[in-house]
């Protein structure tokens, strides 16, 4: 079976959970080659197997370097292994034991490595990733390596999926749309945000960028904003620093937007350190969907 056709197999048996980003009507796979709506609106299963259901033209500003740095941080350095152990823990206790299918999207997936990491931690068989990106360099690099997930370009703002259609958002420090994450979640579906606290990566704020410049990340707003939308469970605080080698360094500078604006020479003296030590410095926030009724829209 082609990565096409095989991707075209997994979307079929969830196609209920999609809706057309033309004219949200809904949507079919047809001849295990395209998801088509009832309007006819056609969209091609590719060759990598990921579908791009995105209404508007999208220009990357991510890299593929950058994503590739991103996977290897997030599969080899174990920087985020705590990060994934705690979702999968969330998980499983507001699952509940059901054996139901359970549908889990992560928005904002850049190349997928969160979700897989988290799909394996939770070890569910009958649990079905969905990865959204606006980046096609992220959803192509995704498919190619992630074959067990259903990969789509698409606009989490936006989003082509149906009204409640997922047990649970993962929001992994990236944009939110709190409004959009309501109406694809089933009631009492999760919504796992997991935002920045000020040490997130200080070692590399301080070494790139001069005092006046260093971002500061404030919570207080974020958490109050969730907590309009949803019933916050819970929130888990994460603070550990780990001991990354000189690799590992490059690809932390490689992956961070806070980068590309840095100085070049002190990037590379950042680099040549050798090795050094990186904060992670996080809040899981756990939110449940409260209702579905026309109010909550
Ligand atoms: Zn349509």
């Amino acid at each position: 079976m082609t990565r096409q056709s095989a991707s075209a197999a997994r979307v079929k048996e969830r196609e209920s959970a999609f809706k057309c980003p033309l004219c949200e009507s809904p949507m079919r796979v047809a001849d295990f080659k395209s998801l088509i709506c009832s309007r006819n609106h056609t969209f091609d299963f590719t060759k990598q197997g990921y579908l791009n259901l995105s209404a508007r033209p999208v220009s990357g500003k991510y890299t593929k370097e950058l994503f590739e740095a991103r996977r290897k941080i997030i599969t080899e350095s174990s920087l985020y292994a705590s990060v994934h152990k705690e979702i999968a823990r969330a998980i499983e206790e507001h699952r509940g034991g059901s054996a139901d299918s359970y549908t889990m999207a992560d928005l904002g997936c850049g190349e997928g490595s969160h979700l897989h990491r988290i799909l394996e931690e939770c070890g569910s068989p009958g649990m079905t990733g969905i990865g959204l990106d606006l980046s096609k360099e992220g959803i192509v690099m995704a498919s190619k390596r992630y074959e067990g997930s259903i990969w789509i370009v698409g606009d989490l703002a936006k989003s082509p999926l149906s009204d409640k259609s997922l047990n649970v958002v993962l929001n992994i420090l990236s944009p939110s749309n709190y409004k959009e994450f309501k109406r694809i979640l089933v009631q009492h579906g999760l919504v796992i945000k997991v935002v920045p606290r000020p040490g997130y990566l200080k070692e590399l704020r301080e070494a790139l960028y001069d005092r006046e410049e260093k971002k500061k990340y404030r919570n207080d707003e974020t958490a109050a904003l969730f907590r309009q939308h949803f019933i916050l469970a819970d929130v888990v605080h994460l603070n550990y620093t780990k001991e990354l080698n000189q690799a590992e360094l490059e690809n932390m500078v490689r992956m961070t937007p806070l980068a590309w604006s840095g100085n070049q020479a002190r990037i590379y003296s950042y680099i040549n350190l050798g090795s050094a030590e990186i904060t992670v410095d996080l809040d899981i926030l756990i939110g449940i969907n409260k209702q579905n009724d026309a109010s909550s829209r």
